[in-house]
C-alpha cells in the first residue's frame, strides 16, 4: 500500500467570498438533521496519470462541472469514506481513527482500479476541512461534523478501462443525534436480493454497492420494516450485513458473534472498534459465520438475547424484529438490549473525549 509519513503536497487556501452568515449557521446547527446541510468549504485534489496527486485546494464549496463523457457517469468508478469530527468538552476537536479510513480508502481504490492516496495526504485533507469549517461542528449529545471524502474517475472517455484522471473531494455536513432519545430497536427485513458476491466488490466502499441496495431497502420499507439484512450470495444462508452497517449477535452467556470478513462484507471501523472494546471488557467475541436458521432458533430458545447493527452514522442500533419470506421472530423483548447500550456508551465516551482512550483512536485536530 502506498503510504508516506509526510505529505509533500501543500494545500492552496482559497477564502470563501460569501460564507453562510453566523446567525443562519447557528440556526442550522440547532437542528442539523443528517446529510442535508453542508459547510462552507471543500477539499479538492486531482490525480493525473504520470503526474500523481496535484492541485490540492481547500476552498469554497461549489458545484463541479463535468463533461457528459466523464467516466464515473458511465462505469461508476467511484469510492468514498465516512467519518466524524467531534467537539470535546474542553473545546478541542477530534477525529476518530482517521488512519483506518485512509487505509480502507486505499483498499477500496485497489479493488476499483483507482490510484491510492498517501495516508498522510488523506488525513491532512480531513484536517484541512475540519479546521476551515470548525465553526460548523455542532456541540451537544450525539452531534458531530460528518465528513465525506470521495474519489471518482474524472476523465472524459467512454472506453472501458481504468481512467487516467481522478478527482478527490471532501465535503462536510453537520449531523445531529441520529436518534433523539436513545436508539429505538429497528425491525429488519431479510432480503432475497444479494448485496455482494464472492469475488465482487462487497468489501470495497463504492457507490455502486449502494445503488444496488436501494431496491431491496425500498422493499423492506414497503413491507413496514426499517432496514434490510443481506444473506450470502452463494448459499443464501449466512448472515452478512445490513445495507450500510455491520451486525453483532449477543448470547445469554455474555459472548458475542460478528460475521467474519469473508470478502463480501464491508470491514467496518465501528465493527472493529466494538470487537476491541468487547474484548477489553473480558467478553468472548467470535468472528464466524452465523446462519439465518441459527439466528431464529437461538432467538426462540433464548440463547440469543440481543442483536445490534453498527456503523459511523448511527453508531449502534439495536435490532428488535426480523422478518423474511420464511421467518418472523423477535429478539429478546424486542427493545434495546443492555450489552448493546453498554458497548455503545463505551464507544461514544471515547469518541467524545469523556473516557480514556487506551487504543489511541482519538486524533486531535
Ligand atoms: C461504511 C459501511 C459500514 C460501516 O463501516 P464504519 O466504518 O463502521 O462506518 C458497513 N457496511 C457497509 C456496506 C458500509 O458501506
Amino acid at each position: 500500500m502506498a503510504t508516506s509519513a509526510t505529505t509533500e503536497i501543500t494545500f492552496e487556501h482559497m477564502s470563501h467570498p460569501a460564507p453562510v452568515p453566523a446567525a443562519k449557521r447557528e440556526e442550522i446547527l440547532e437542528n442539523p438533521g443528517f446529510g442535508t446541510n453542508f459547510t462552507d468549504h471543500m477539499v479538492s485534489i486531482d490525480w493525473t496519470e504520470g503526474r500523481g496527486w496535484h492541485d490540492a485546494v481547500i476552498g469554497p464549496r461549489a458545484p463541479i462541472a463535468l463533461d457528459p463523457a466523464t467516466a464515473v457517469l458511465h462505469y461508476a468508478q467511484e469510492i468514498f469514506e465516512g467519518l466524524k469530527a467531534y467537539k470535546h468538552g474542553d473545546g478541542s476537536v477530534a477525529l476518530f481513527r482517521p488512519e483506518a479510513n485512509a487505509a480502507r480508502f486505499n483498499q477500496s481504490a485497489q479493488r476499483l482500479a483507482m490510484p491510492e492516496m498517501p495516508e498522510a495526504l488523506f488525513i491532512e485533507s480531513i484536517r484541512q476541512i475540519v479546521k476551515a469549517d470548525r465553526d460548523w461542528i455542532p456541540a451537544g449529545d450525539g452531534a458531530s461534523l460528518y465528513l465525506r471524502p470521495f474519489m471518482f474517475a474524472s476523465e472524459a472517455f467512454l472506453g472501458v478501462r481504468p481512467a487516467k484522471q481522478y478527482k478527490y473531494l471532501v465535503i462536510a455536513s453537520p449531523a445531529g443525534n441520529y436518534f433523539k432519545s436513545g436508539a429505538p430497536a429497528v425491525s429488519i427485513w431479510v432480503s432475497d436480493y444479494t448485496r455482494a458476491a464472492p469475488g465482487g466488490t462487497g468489501a470495497a466502499k463504492c457507490g455502486g454497492n449502494y445503488a444496488a441496495s436501494l431496491v431491496p431497502q425500498a422493499e423492506a420499507i414497503e413491507r413496514g420494516h426499517d432496514q434490510v439484512v443481506f444473506l450470502d450470495a452463494a448459499e443464501h444462508k449466512w448472515i452478512e450485513e445490513l445495507g450500510g452497517m455491520n451486525l453483532y449477535f449477543v448470547f445469554s452467556d455474555g459472548s458475542l458473534v460478528t460475521p467474519s470478513l469473508t470478502g463480501t462484507i464491508l470491514p467496518g471501523i465501528t465493527r472493529d472498534s466494538i470487537l476491541a472494546l468487547a474484548r477489553d471488557e473480558g467478553l468472548t467475541v467470535r468472528e464466524e459465520r452465523y446462519s439465518l436458521d441459527q439466528w431464529r432458533a437461538d432467538a426462540q430458545s433464548g440463547k440469543l438475547v440481543e442483536t445490534f447493527a453498527c456503523g459511523t452514522a448511527a453508531v449502534v442500533t439495536p435490532v428488535g424484529k426480523v422478518a423474511g419470506r420464511e421467518v418472523d421472530f423477535t429478539i429478546g423483548s424486542g427493545g434495546p438490549g443492555q450489552l448493546t447500550q453498554k458497548l455503545k456508551n463505551r464507544l461514544v465516551a471515547i469518541q467524545r473525549g469523556e473516557a480514556p482512550d487506551p487504543h489511541g483512536w482519538v486524533m486531535k485536530v
